[in-house]
């Protein structure tokens, strides 16, 4: 066997960096069934607990004996229909651009943009912790790109210094894996005034930050001058499936026209846009849901702090605990599974190398009482030499 896969894979395992999938047996909430054995989880993506509500999933099945199961279709032969319009028009009001276009998940959203405007730029710019979508929607735009230093604008600055007349910036909003938001006023300044186009991918902003939760861009009020070309994704905060991106009418006819990843795929579900058009009012009025969130991420910080663990620079939901070495990660994560806590190791090549963390999310579903059982666990461990 010439590719080795054998070979491949023991290396992997050798250094700590082999990954496993964990079956859930019960819905997306805080308290759910692995091997059957109950586990209190601070590791999902869905913040406002919106997932496993039940409204999403009456407006689902609504859709779906509406409009049946399937898209049919690519959006641009027949597969675009009434809900995915509404949608679309409910995103870009929300969002408060003249147009929002859907993608079946944020990865392609991602591939989209960055090959379309990556493609059309002199360089690409990209903070060096962006998602890993971005960065392969660089590589495939072709175009020469740069990582700048992580939410450096003076890094971004000397960088676009030698990017050309059109350069495209991409950051992410909130960074997925540290927690902390991006300096996206500095950042968009020097963008325009390098005569530059700004991508902002607020995948985990959105539902979190800002009023009715319009994310980063709408926490730190800048508008579509700032940000151009502002990306959401619809299976976090909102609990669904896909994503959005949202513009001018330029920017949206754009990536209609020339975006492989939207024009060469089939539509998703109409019926999933029903589920996302109730999941976005839910979104929109989870103000409770987002002052209990701040309650929850305050209160872990004093107390984690207070235990001498490594906290990172961040005020959002994802609270990560920085380790270092991977085995160190995946012992942490193996004791608190022990304590009936799941929280997931993240290694290399998701985080840069000697950077392993416990990355820990918090959603309005969990209770004060889960937290006191995280943080009673996590002094265990500190006790214990494991953090
Ligand atoms: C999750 C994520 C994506 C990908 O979105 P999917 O809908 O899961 O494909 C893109 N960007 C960032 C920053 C993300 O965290």
């Amino acid at each position: 066997m010439t590719f080795e896969l054998a070979r491949r894979l023991e290396t992997l395992r050798s250094q700590g960096l082999y990954r496993h999938r964990l079956t859930l047996e019960t819905p997306q909430t805080v308290n759910i069934t692995v091997r059957g054995r109950s586990l209190l989880a601070f590791c999902s993506n869905d913040y406002l607990g919106l997932a496993a509500r039940p409204e999403i999933a009456d407006a689902f099945m609504d859709g779906l004996r509406r409009w049946g199961t399937g898209g049919g279709a690519s959006h641009l032969v027949n597969g675009h229909f009434t809900p995915h319009h509404e949608l679309e028009t409910a995103l870009a009001r929300f969002t408060g651009r003249p147009r929002a276009l859907l993608f079946g998940s944020g990865y392609a959203a991602n591939v989209a943009v960055l090959s379309v405007f990556g493609g059309m730029a002199t360089s690409v710019l990209q903070d060096r912790l962006n998602h890993a979508s971005l960065l392969d929607g660089g590589l495939l735009s072709g175009t020469r790109m740069v990582r700048y230093l992580h939410n450096d604008p003076g890094s971004l600055e000397t960088h676009l210094g030698r990017a050309g007349d059109a350069p495209l910036v991409v950051t992410d909003g909130v960074f997925s894996m540290d927690g902390d938001l991006a300096r996206l006023p500095e950042i968009a300044a020097l963008t325009r005034a390098h005569g530059g186009l700004l991508v902002v991918d607020d995948a985990h902003g959105f539902g979190v930050l800002g009023e009715r939760g319009t994310g980063s861009v709408g926490h730190l009020g800048l508008d579509s001058d700032d940000v151009p070309v502002l990306v959401g994704t619809l299976g976090k905060s909102f609990g669904t499936s896909g994503a959005f991106v949202a513009g001018s009418e330029e920017v949206i006819e754009t990536l209609i026209q020339f975006a492989h990843s939207y024009i060469y795929t089939t539509s998703t579900p109409p019926a999933l846009a029903c589920a996302t058009l109730k999941a976005l009012e839910l979104l929109e009025t989870a103000d409770t849901e987002r002052a209990h969130l701040s309650a929850l991420i305050s209160t872990f910080r004093t107390e984690a702090a207070g235990m001498g663990l490594g906290l990172m620079d961040s005020q959002t939901p994802i609270q990560p605990v920085l380790l270092g070495d991977n085995d160190r990660a995946v012992a942490a994560s193996a004791f608190l599974e022990d304590q009936g806590l799941l929280v997931r190791a993240i290694r290399p090549p998701t985080v840069p190398r000697g950077t392993a963390r416990l990355r820990i999310t918090f959603s309005a579903a969990h209770t004060h009482d889960d937290l006191a059982r995280l943080l009673c666990a996590l002094k265990a461990a500190k006790d214990r030499g494991i953090l």
